[in-house]
Parts: C-alpha cells; structure tokens; sequence
C-alpha cells in the first residue's frame, strides 16, 4: 500500500489550513472510523435489503455522504462478489472512476488493481478473477457489453452520478432495462446526487420483471426501491458580485488572492469552463505567488493546480492531493469537480457560473461547444464544495439578478449532443430499430435521423440502415468517435495507418500545448516551429515525431511548449490503437518522408462531413471586430435555416495562412455567432466525391465552378 497516496486528511485532521495532514501510523483505524462516521453507514442495512429485494433500487444522497465509495463496499462484504462475480460501479468521468478505486482500495488495506479496480478508455486496472470491485466509465461498460451483452460478470451494476445524465449513462440505463428482463439475478443501484432521480424510478417502474422471470426471482419487488441519505452538510454562505465582471477568469483570481490575503485558512476551489481557462488561472496564480506580496500578509504560500478532463492521470491526482505544509491549495476545475471527485480541505468555492456544454444543431448537423451559463442545480451542488470540512463560502461571478435568471435544471446530454457514437454502439448491440429504443429521454428526432445519415455516409450502416460487416463493426469496436474511426481504417487502405493512429490518439487527449495567459507569444512561437500549411492535424504529426525523435524527452517538451504529460498520454493511447489495428489485420504503416497527403485524404474520409470551403467575399458587417472576416461553409447542404459561419479559430496553427479547403474536427460556439473551427486539415476538394460519393456528387460541380 502506498502509505496516503490520497491524503488521510479531511475533516478532524485539518483543524487549520496551517497544519499539514498527518498521516498518522493508525491510519487503518482512522479510515474505519471514517467509513463509519459517513451519512450512508446509518443506511447500510436498509441499502442492503433493498438491493436483496428489488431489482432496481434508487439511492440519492448528497456528495459526500459515501455512495461511491461506501455502497459498493457494503454489497462486497454482504456476498455480492461471491463465485467470482464482480460489483461495478459507473462513473461518467474518468478521473472519478480512478479517484474513487484508489480510495476504496485504500480503505480496504488493498492494492489498487486487484480486489479493487477500475478501467476506464485506453486503461484497465483490474485482474481477472481477482478483482471484485470495478470502478469504470460508463462508456467502458457501455463497450463491455459489445462482448457480454448480458453483463454476466456483474452481479450488481452500481450507475453512479445520474443526475449528470451523460449520454453513456442514458444509454446504459436504457439497456439495463433490458438486460433485467433477461436476467432476474441481476440488481442495479442507482445513485444520484440529486432529487430529480424519481424520474429514473420511474422510469424503471413496472417495466423490470414481468410473468415468469418474476416467478423466477422468487418475490423479487418489480417497482424500484428508493431511498434518500441525508446529508452533513455544513453551511456555505453565497455571494454574488454588485457589477458583473467582464473577464470571469481575471474576476476569479483576483477574487482568490483577496481571499488569501484575509489568511483565513483553508482551500480554495475555482470553477471555470475549459482546459485554457483552468491553464490561465493557474499562471496568473503562479504570478501572484511569485510577487509574494500577499503571502506575508496570510503566512501562507499559494499552491495553485489546475484539474480538468484532459489532464493526464496523475496531473489530476496531483490536484486532488492535500498541500504540504504551509502551503494554500488553490485548484481551477472545471465542472469536473461539480460532483465526481473529493477534493479535501475546501472551505471556498468560486463559481463563474459556466461551463463549456455541447449544443447540437440537428438541423445543420453541427455539434460545436459552448461556454453556456449552468443551471442553479448544478451552482448549488458547486456551492455545497465548500462546506464538506466546515462552514464555507461560495462566491458567484455574476450579479443575484442574473443567477435568478438561471435555468432551474439542465438538459441531459442525450438531447443536446450529436448521436453518432451512440447510434453507432446501439446498433452494434443488436438494437435496430433506434426510434423504438426505450429511451430514458428521447432525444430529438431530427438528431437521430441525422446520426444515421452520418453513419451511412460512412459506410457504417448500410441501405437497410443495418451495420455494415465488416466495416461497421469494425467502425464499432475502435475505442474512437465513429468518425476518427472511419478514418483509421481509410487509412489502413491508404498505406498510413500508424500516422493516423497517432493523429486520433492526439486529439483523444486534446491541448497538446500549454496553453496559458501571459506567454501567448512564445506559444504562437513555438507552434510555428511545427506548423504546417496542412493544418493542426498534420502538426500534431510533426509535433509527434519531433517528441519521438528526442527520445520522448520531457526536456525537450518543455522547451518546446509541448504538454509533455499529454504527449505520454497520447503515447499510450496510440500504443492500444495500434494493437486493435494488428488485431483487425491492419499494418500501422507510416508514410515515409514528408508526403501527407495519404494521412489528409484519410482524414477527409472520416470528416468529410465537416468539409468546408473558403468563401469569395470576406464577411461583411458594422462591427468592426468581424468585419473582413474570412468566413467557410460547410460543403454538405445543412437544410434549411441559416448555415453556420464557420471561421478559422485563433488557436488553429492555420489562422493566418487559410486554405480553400478544409476538413475540421471540432467547433467551438465563439463571439459574434461565428463557429470556430480547431483541428483543421487542408484538403483537395477532388478527394471528398472519390471518398464519400454518396455524399459528394455535388461538390464536382462546385470545383469545377
Ligand atoms: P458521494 O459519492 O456520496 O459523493 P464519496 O463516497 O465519494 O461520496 O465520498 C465519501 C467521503 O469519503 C468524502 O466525503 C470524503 O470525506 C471521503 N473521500 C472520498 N474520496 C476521497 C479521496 N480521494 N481522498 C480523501 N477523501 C476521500
Ligand atoms: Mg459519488
């Protein structure tokens, strides 16, 4: 055992933020007594006779009280993982699933990877046959039931965390349906961190267990069980600011190093929406704690970290740990830390009141993301951070006015992001009629239908709207977005499959730069060095072999503003595409010498449907900041309605250079409507009819013309 890898800190440990944690030599006492001291242990009894008598049993709690960690537990040490059956837990992140396996394994005196484990894409840390707790994304349970659509491993599923209602975890709760009916053995927990959860019993009401598998079961209750935890919570004071502030990051760290000034103690927790943002604050926390003016003043030093999805492993966990001695733990999270992880220690919460969602335009196909304002459910479960150890505070960068105006609830993923994935997985299992699924929130028709076109364009699906063999089921069983997917196996016809395998694994972990405030220019600097007149993607190609050719040598990343933890990520992301690849009989070749052009027609195979072109005329409007833009549009019809305004985004290596054709991976929603595209890659518009014909007739034309 790692002795306190996670910090036996928290609650009587932490008196003021000046002392350190102990890790005290009982530590093993001190955790029981903790297990014990949790909301839920007053339940274990009652959660155990639920789960024994009804298939489906609903638990809400607040985070906190020990759902994740404890329930899985109890159901261990009551015989669920008896005759080598296992309990798995799902979470909808993957920092959450890791966190929440190395605290149970702790708690348990184990070794995280064996009795308890977690997996999550591109990384299992468990052992057959030993492990009987698994921690997993709801995803990897999703693709697990590609091998074992009954779940027969499992006798318990525990779908943590679903109030997040992400897409995955609809879907699961969907089948899960399903795999009741077939398997009466079967218990399914559900937990969630806040009353909405009704819905889902109600969805699971009477629907479970009908005639003979019901007599099967022996009296098993075919209506779910419910149960609520009540919390111990302490008091967290809101605040909202008189003025709103212009620039949320600045507002929240100036808001920070006031706070730390007082010398108050206690951590601080920072809410912003994305990777930058997070980077950013860091950097001009790092500032302040380099003028040090302040730390006189409070005896502390500031410790900022930053924590988000895109963080490698144990940058995350890093954040997650207890500051050493003397030290002020500052983290900028994003809404990662909302309810998934524990971040000990934290008596303030600022909250920007955003977080960066996927919107879908199913009517133009175009899934871009946005920073949007969150609900007040989701501000109230930020707020209840700060006052997990002691009374708390919570300040929102917005006036009371406009946090009023907020939406009661948010929308679940499922009816605001693009289907392909979804759709793709759905049918792989077997489900095809996809109007008919039992949706726990159907989302919008339009969107399906433009899912199943995507997936036809790609050759996934066929006329009969089935999966194609092999190529859709190969489409399916790639731990990527159908269309990266599709673009790896183009690739393995174009004879560059390796350098496609690296290209997917480096948008798998996103930024690949530091991103960060103040050195914008050595950063535009070091990209240039890179930076091709193809575009990002075959950037990051060249950013790759250069990283490889020094040995993959962290000095060398850091001189070159490489993210050099991202590129280790990457590197093992690659590594497990490259075994699926030898597995479908495919030869991770790579291109030798400087022709691209096989990796970009691979790439215009799988994204063509984000194939645009640049517009005669540059955009015409009063405001000056937009005017002469040089806009895109999408090469595909978009239906009717106004087409995006698609523009070259600031972080794109290919913001001044604008080719006429392009491929792009993603969008973000930017100012003045504009869509802004990152992961560009140029292309020759004669490649999109030879490589999606059924989708590209049109475009000879419009070469030609
Ligand atoms: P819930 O799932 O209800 O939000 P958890 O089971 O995740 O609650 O956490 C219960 C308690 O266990 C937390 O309040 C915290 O005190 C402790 N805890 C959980 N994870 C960690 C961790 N990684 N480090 C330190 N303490 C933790
Ligand atoms: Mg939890």
């Amino acid at each position: 055992r790692q002795p306190g890898a996670f910090g036996v800190s928290f609650d009587a440990d932490r008196g003021n933020a000046g002392t350190a944690v102990l890790h005290n030599p009982n530590a093993r006492l001190a955790l029981s007594d903790q297990r014990r001291r949790l909301p839920v242990f007053e339940h274990r009894r009652e959660i155990l006779y639920l789960v024994e008598h009804h298939a489906v049993t609903v638990i809400v709690g607040e985070t906190g009280s020990g759902k994740t960690t404890q329930i899985p537990q109890y159901l261990l040490e009551a015989g669920w993982c008896a005759s080598g059956r296992m309990v798995a837990c799902t979470q909808p992140r993957r920092v959450a699933a890791m966190t929440v396996a190395a605290r149970v394994a702790e708690e348990t005196g184990g070794v995280l990877g064996r009795e308890i484990g977690y997996a999550i894409r591109f990384e299992d840390v468990s052992t057959p046959d030993v492990t009987k707790i698994r921690f997993c994304t709801d995803g990897v349970l999703l693709r697990e039931m590609l091998d074992d659509p009954l779940l027969t491993r499992y006798s318990v599923v525990m779908v943590d965390e679903a109030h997040e209602r992400s897409m995955a975890t609809d879907t699961l709760l969907g089948l899960l349906k399903k795999v009741l009916r077939r398997r009466p053995d079967l218990r399914l927990v559900i937990s969630s961190a806040t009353l909405e959860a009704d819905k889902v019993a109600a969805f699971f009401d009477t629907a479970t267990l009908r005639g003979k598998a019901a007599a099967a079961a022996g009296g098993l209750r075919r209506t779910p069980a419910l149960l609520s935890v009540a919390g111990r919570c302490h008091d967290v004071q809101v605040h909202y600011l008189e003025q709103p502030a212009p620039d949320y990051v600045r507002a929240a760290v100036t808001a920070a190093a006031d706070l730390h000034a007082t010398g108050l103690p206690g951590d601080i927790l920072m809410f912003l929406t994305g990777q930058d943002e997070c980077e950013a604050a860091v950097r001009m926390l790092e500032e302040e704690a380099r003028r040090g003016r302040r730390e006189r003043a409070s005896g502390l030093r500031l410790m900022p970290a930053a924590l988000y999805a895109g963080l490698p492993a144990a940058a995350q966990l890093a954040a997650l740990e207890p500051p050493p001695r003397g030290y002020r733990k500052v983290v900028a999270a994003t809404n990662i830390a909302e309810t998934s992880v524990t971040i000990p220690g934290v008596c303030y919460v600022i909250d920007c009141c955003y977080a960066k969602v996927k919107v879908y335009d199913p009517l133009s196909g175009m899934e871009a993301l946005l920073a949007a304002p969150i609900s007040r459910a989701s501000a109230a479960q930020r707020a209840g951070r700060a006052g997990r150890t002691r009374p708390g505070h919570c300040l929102r960068l917005c006036t009371e006015a406009a946090f009023a105006e907020l939406p009661a609830a948010s929308v679940p993923e499922m009816q605001r992001a693009e289907l392909a994935g979804t759709v793709l997985q759905l049918k792989a299992l077997g489900v095809d009629n996809i109007m008919a699924f039992d949706w726990l929130a159907p989302p919008p028709a339009e969107a399906m239908v433009r899912a199943l076109e995507l997936l036809h364009a790609l050759g996934a699906l066929g006329d009969d709207a089935r999966l194609t063999r092999p190529l859709g089921l190969r489409i399916s069983e790639l731990p990527l977005d159908p269309r990266l997917g599709a673009a790896l196996l183009a690739a393995g016809r174009l004879g560059c499959a390796g350098d496609m395998a690296t290209v997917a694994a480096m948008l798998c972990v996103q930024s690949v730069w530091f991103a960060g405030g103040g050195e914008r220019r050595a950063l535009e600097a070091a990209k240039e060095k890179f930076a091709v007149a193809e575009g990002d993607l075959v950037t990051y190609l060249n950013v790759w072999k250069a990283w490889e050719a020094s040995g993959r040598s962290g000095r060398w990343a850091h001189r070159h503003l490489v993210n050099h933890r991202t590129m280790l990520r990457a590197a093992d992301i690659r590594r497990q595409l490259l075994q699926h690849l030898w597995r479908l009989g495919i030869k991770p070749e790579e291109v030798e010498g400087s022709d691209d052009a096989p990796v970009r027609r691979a790439l215009a195979a799988g994204l063509f449907h984000n194939a645009a072109q640049l517009a005669e005329t540059t955009y015409e409007s009063r405001d000056a900041a937009f005017a002469g833009t040089h806009v895109y549009r999408l090469l595909r019809s978009t239906g009717p309605g106004l087409p995006p305004r698609l523009r070259i985004g600031a972080a794109s290596v290919l913001a001044r250079t604008r080719p006429q054709w392009l491929v792009f991976y993603q969008v973000q929603l930017g100012a003045g409507g504009f869509h802004d595209m990152t992961d560009v890659a140029a292309i020759e518009p004669g490649w999109l009819p030879e490589l999606a014909p059924h989708m590209f007739h049109y475009v000879r034309d419009a070469a030609r013309g």
